[in-house]
């Protein structure tokens, strides 16, 4: 299974524990969870709408929210990016294991996760 997916997002996988914008969200959400723990997924990253987003409500005219939501959302995309490499398929174990090497304490995560809604919610930030 090839999977696309933003750089934040990376993140929002590893905390992730059911929450979400909607029940699709929340389905979709789960199998990528689960696929992404697979030995058989690769990961290629971006910093535009990914399988993640495609069952957000969120998602207006290929962006998130509007433009000035969507600006910061890229900004913390790229701050995860600017860590890979975003020409390359990882495999996705492997990737979500640089992640815990990377941001590694609420400094490191400070630029992506400083406005998350989610905090009180999220097993990787609380972990942090
Ligand atoms: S559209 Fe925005 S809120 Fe929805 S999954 Fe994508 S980045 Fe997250």
């Amino acid at each position: 299974m090839k999977l696309v997916l933003r750089g934040h997002h990376l993140l929002c996988l590893k905390g992730f524990q059911g929450y979400g914008y909607s029940e699709e969200f929340t389905h979709n959400m789960t199998e990528i969870n689960k696929l992404r723990k697979s030995e058989n997924t690769t990961v290629t990253l971006t910093n535009t709408p990914d399988d993640i987003c495609k069952a957000c409500p969120k998602l207006n005219d290929n962006m998130c929210q509007d433009r000035k939501h969507n600006s910061i959302i890229v900004g913390m995309d790229n701050e995860v990016l600017k860590k890979f490499d975003t020409s390359k398929e990882y495999n996705a174990p492997e990737l979500f294991d640089k992640i815990d090497s990377i941001f590694n304490s609420r400094e490191s995560v400070r630029e992506i996760c400083f406005e998350c809604m989610w905090h009180e919610e999220c097993l990787f930030y609380q972990k942090l």
